[in-house]
């Protein structure tokens, strides 16, 4: 079908009648496609079946990009990576059931992280599953998305789509981001209505996050306190490289000249390589800042709740005092007290600050940034020792040092980020120079995040992509490659091969002849699964095979998969969060 609107002829007219104009219709299946469109909606994540494979059908014939997946939850992944990247909610379309489920994960994920996206299923008939009658594939898949989500609607009749879409978009988007559910049954893409009624009906979403504007007391409450601090610390999380307010961040650092500490997605908010930046110094900073200033970071496990021995212990945490900016008030006080919340979109609170420092703003004593920068230049000088090493075989360190200047080179390229040791170390030495670089394993620490960021990023944005992948976390996700040579995407996938989780060599503790369950089959080559849909396989097992491979992939554009091979006994249990491991908790406890 390749127009929005059907002509039907109306029934025959009796002889004498005057001619009827034919009736126009348009139907469920366009009036989502037009809602989508409506809003600027142009690509579509997903995988086709039934009931929505003429939907994938007809939305492409409308002018959507359709990138379909392999599985569910990469389709919902990349629609998650693409609202982060856009503001604009990502837009994932599953089949009923077990594809919806599939999906859910990446819904639920990208609620976790504050990520924009709709989550469209198609479903069975209500009245068949609220009896229970066994219908194909059926579930009730609005009260399984409900508690996994931030909102979930369902529409019945052609004529509420325009409501539901808009309801969702409003819902991803507005206050926190996050993932809503919108659920669609079957019997709904069939139904048809008056074209132009059918057109009225839809809506076309006026200021879908509206600006949240602080008010003047709590800005003045957090300038009254960051004048006084002693020691300050700038803390930017994922939520302040979301909200796309990056001049109005950077003119904060740098007025007030407070040393700050991105988190790993917001990185390249300013360059890692900023005289301000207190990244290698980190433990440092967080242990002796008496007054830190959390932007768009939530307190969680990531920072150790905001106490603890991260924090400098005890003492050290009962001196020291937070301001908050955040869109969501609840998010305050959630794991230690916070004496200056800030509540608004981070642009309009960072703004409002920038103007409340007024001109004679004191930057910090030279005594706290002096004692940073020399924590700093001692770690970077570790740092380029062990990167200026190249042992046989790589190190993670080693190969690491080759997609550094990779990145350095072509600061614009994004980079996609998971696996245990290769995260933490790939975190620590990766510089990012621009904002939205970077999207790695996020709140949860999930895996299987890799291939399905990668589209997206390639996808929303055309430029290249370097995904570094530890072995275990790319299996999560490598039938991808598929989809990503399918659609001649830019994205370089490096594997880093060090035979297992964590690492290749644990032994199989009953001495039976299965392998340990932490190891894979050795010496596998991840670069021919790339090979086997026409992409470019790259077996490295020294830093200069694996620089050429990635300047080579980087310059062409053509979907490689480099398969670098890493010692295999190289590697931590859990990489830095080993403390983690209830046997570990265990025996420090001890
Ligand atoms: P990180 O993991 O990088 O520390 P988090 O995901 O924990 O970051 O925190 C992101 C925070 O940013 C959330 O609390 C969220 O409510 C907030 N946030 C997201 N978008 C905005 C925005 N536009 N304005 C203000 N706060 C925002």
């Amino acid at each position: 079908m390749s127009s929005v609107l059907e002509s039907k002829p109306a029934a025959a007219p009796a002889a004498d009648a005057p001619k009827a104009k034919p009736q126009e219709t348009i139907d469920g299946f366009h009036l989502v496609i037009e809602a989508l469109k409506l809003n600027g909606l142009d690509t579509i994540y997903g995988l086709p079946g039934i009931p929505i494979t003429d939907l994938t059908r007809m939305a492409q014939a409308e002018g959507l990009r359709v990138i379909s997946f392999r599985h569910e939850q990469h389709a919902g992944n990349a629609a998650a990576a693409a609202g982060f990247l856009t503001g604009k909610p990502g837009i994932c379309l599953t089949v009923s059931a077990p594809g919806f489920l599939n999906g859910l994960t990446a819904l639920a994920n990208a609620t976790t992280n504050c990520f924009p996206m709709i989550l469209i299923s198609g479903s069975s008939e209500r009245e068949i599953v609220d009896l229970q009658q066994g219908d194909y594939e059926e579930m009730d898949q609005l009260a399984v998305a409900k508690p996994l989500c931030k909102a979930a609607f369902r529409v019945l009749h052609a004529e509420d789509i325009g409501v539901g879409i808009a309801r969702a978009i409003r819902a991803a988007v507005s206050g926190r981001p996050g993932g809503v559910y919108l659920d669609l049954p079957a019997k709904l893409f069939a139904q048809t209505m008056e074209a132009e009624a059918g057109k009225r009906s839809l809506i076309e979403v006026v200021d879908p996050a509206p600006r949240q504007i602080p008010a003047p007391e709590s800005v003045q409450r957090a300038l009254d306190l960051l004048k006084g601090a002693k020691k300050p610390l700038i803390l930017l999380g994922k939520g302040a490289a979301y909200a796309q307010a990056d001049a109005d961040i950077r003119a904060f650092v740098e007025k007030t000249g407070i040393p700050y500490l991105p988190m790993s997605m917001a990185k390249g908010l300013l360059p890692d390589t900023h005289d301000q930046s207190a990244s290698a110094a980190r433990s440092y900073v967080l242990q002796e800042a008496d007054v830190v200033v959390l932007v768009g970071a939530r307190l969680n496990w990531l920072l150790s709740h905001g106490k603890g021995k991260t924090w400098g212990g005890p003492e050290k945490g009962a001196a020291r005092q937070f301001i908050q900016i955040d869109i969501a008030p609840t998010e305050i006080d959630s794991n230690v007290a916070i004496a200056a919340p800030v509540i608004g979109d981070i642009g309009s609170c960072v703004a409002a600050l920038v103007a409340g420092l007024g001109s004679n703003w004191q930057k910090p004593p030279s005594d706290w940034t002096g004692a940073i920068a020399d924590k700093k230049d001692k770690n970077l000088t570790k740092m380029a020792e062990t990167l200026a090493k190249r042992p046989s075989p790589m190190s993670f360190q080693s190969a690491l040092s080759v997609v550094r200047d990779m990145v350095k080179a072509r600061p614009d390229a994004i980079v996609v980020n998971e696996g245990a040791n290769t995260l933490d170390f790939a975190r620590s030495i990766v510089d990012m120079y621009e904002p939205r670089k970077r999207l790695d394993v996020g709140t949860w620490g999930i895996m299987g995040i890799g291939m399905g960021f990668s589209v997206a990023a390639a996808v929303t944005t055309g430029k290249p992509v370097i995904a570094i992948e530890g072995d275990s976390a790319f299996g999560f996700s490598g039938m991808e490659v598929e989809t990503i040579c399918r659609y001649d995407l830019p994205v370089c996938v490096i594997v880093f091969n060090n035979n297992g989780v964590y690492r290749g060599t644990d032994k199989n503790a009953s001495g039976g002849a299965d392998v340990a369950p932490t190891v894979f089959v050795k010496n596998a080559r991840y670069d021919k699964l790339m090979e086997a849909f026409g992409g470019v396989g790259v077996h490295a097992t020294t830093a200069d095979e694996l620089d050429r491979a990635l300047k080579e992939a980087v310059a062409s554009g053509k979907p490689t998969l480099i398969n670098a091979v890493i010692d295999e006994t190289a590697g931590t249990e859990s990489g830095r969060i080993t403390s983690l491991n209830p046997q570990t908790a265990a025996a420090k406890k001890q």
